[in-house]
């Protein structure tokens, strides 16, 4: 049986305390499949690793993570990060660049007892993760913004095709194990070269999956079909910056940020975390709703299952959503949802529901 060794870094606001539920599920779960072994390894990131360690993302944190298979980060505050500190380094940024984390994986679906604009909404965003607008992983060296003059700045994008393609093998790797539709999202029309390499990329890996429906869509339209028509999309494939946006419109569309769970992926490592920020308005005072950061440690499973062909982790993982479903339906939810629920309630009551779950009952895939 292998052991998975999973890092976890509570970062900071709201972190510590949605990190906290997580853990407890993941234990949940271990103690519900037997043939699941999980060990988790604590390591300091963020504000708090600064006070004590000297940096955001100590030397230490970097050298750990190296022994582990996974890791479960929470948000950070990265805003209030000194920029020229070298020691206040964004750890969520550069763990993607240092881990080679290529992959962003953004599911948005409807949940049972949260009303949302929508009801069948059921997609992924597989966002690249290492390179195009951002300032900060476009360049070996630093930061990919030049100022030649106050008045001026010149921010540059990065498009490789060994990034794009290796992109839009997850995306469809993931579309054989969902409803074998990939639509790849771009705005050539404009950016002629950079998303023409893009598309092009994704164009030739959709060759080696014959079974997947491929389309694609300029970014603008595709923004418009998003809201019109959300329940038609199942995989989409991107680059960072659209990613990012198109996310936060998919989390828009059944409930909110509070719901949006992300994996960051690579081949050797993958890091869980929640998609929005670190809430510093409501940090620490047991209100925020933990599913996104749940959820994404169910991803975590699922993918160390897909990787590692274990058809234990992807149960748990299934177990986990069907436990968040159950939860929902029962009416126990934090503030954002229209509940009344502390963090800490719901986290127990989703363990309870986990706890009543027959393996036999659990369904595999959002097919
Ligand atoms: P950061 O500075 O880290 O980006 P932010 O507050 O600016 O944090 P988000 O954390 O994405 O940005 O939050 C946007 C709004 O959504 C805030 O009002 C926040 O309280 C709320 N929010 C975000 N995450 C949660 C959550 N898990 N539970 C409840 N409310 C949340």
């Amino acid at each position: 049986m292998k052991n998975y060794q999973i890092a976890i870094m509570e970062g900071d606001g709201i972190g510590p305390e949605i990190v906290r539920e997580t853990v407890k599920v993941l234990e949940a779960v271990q103690r519900k499949c037997p043939a699941l072994s999980l060990s988790f390894k604590p390591l300091p990131v963020g504000l708090s690793a600064y006070e004590q360690h000297g940096s955001t993302l100590p030397k230490e944190t970097l050298e750990s993570l190296k022994q582990c298979d996974a890791g479960v980060l929470g948000p950070v505050t990265t805003h209030i990060y000194e920029v020229h500190d070298p020691n206040m380094v964004n750890p969520s940024g550069k763990l993607r660049k240092q881990l080679d984390l290529y992959a962003n994986i953004r599911p948005s679906r409807n949940f049972p007892g949260v009303p949302g604009r929508y009801d069948n909404v059921d997609m992924v965003i597989v966002r690249e993760n290492t390179e195009g607008m951002y300032a900060d992983r476009s360049l070996y060296e630093g930061d990919g913004e030049v100022m030649p003059t106050p008045d001026t700045v010149m921010s540059f994008r990065v498009v490789t095709r060994k990034a794009s393609e290796r992109l839009a093998k997850v995306g469809f790797e993931l579309a054989e194990h969902r409803r074998r539709s990939v639509a790849v999202i771009h705005k050539m029309n404009v950016l002629r070269r950079g998303c023409g390499l893009f598309v092009d990329s994704c164009r030739q890996i959709a060759k080696q999956y014959e079974d997947v429906a491929v389309s694609d869509y300029h970014i603008d339209a595709f923004s418009m079909f998003m809201v019109q028509k959300p329940e038609q999309y199942d995989v989409v494939v991107t680059t960072n910056m659209f990613g990012d946006i198109l996310s936060d419109l998919a989390a828009g569309l059944v409930g909110g940020l509070g719901l949006a769970p992300g994996l960051n992926l690579g081949d050797h490592f993958m890091l869980a975390q929640a998609t929005h920020g670190s809430a510093p308005d409501i940090a620490g005072k047991n209100i925020a709703n933990p599913i996104a950061e749940i959820l994404s440690a169910k991803l975590m499973l699922e993918w160390l299952g897909i990787r590692n062909k274990d058809e234990q982790a992807i149960t748990a993982a299934a177990l986990i959503e069907m436990a968040v479903e159950r939860t929902l339906l029962k009416g126990v939810k934090t503030g954002d949802l229209g509940g009344s629920a502390t963090t800490g309630q719901f986290g127990d009551e989703l363990v309870r529901q986990l706890e009543n779950i027959e393996i036999r009952e659990v369904t595999r895939w959002n097919k």
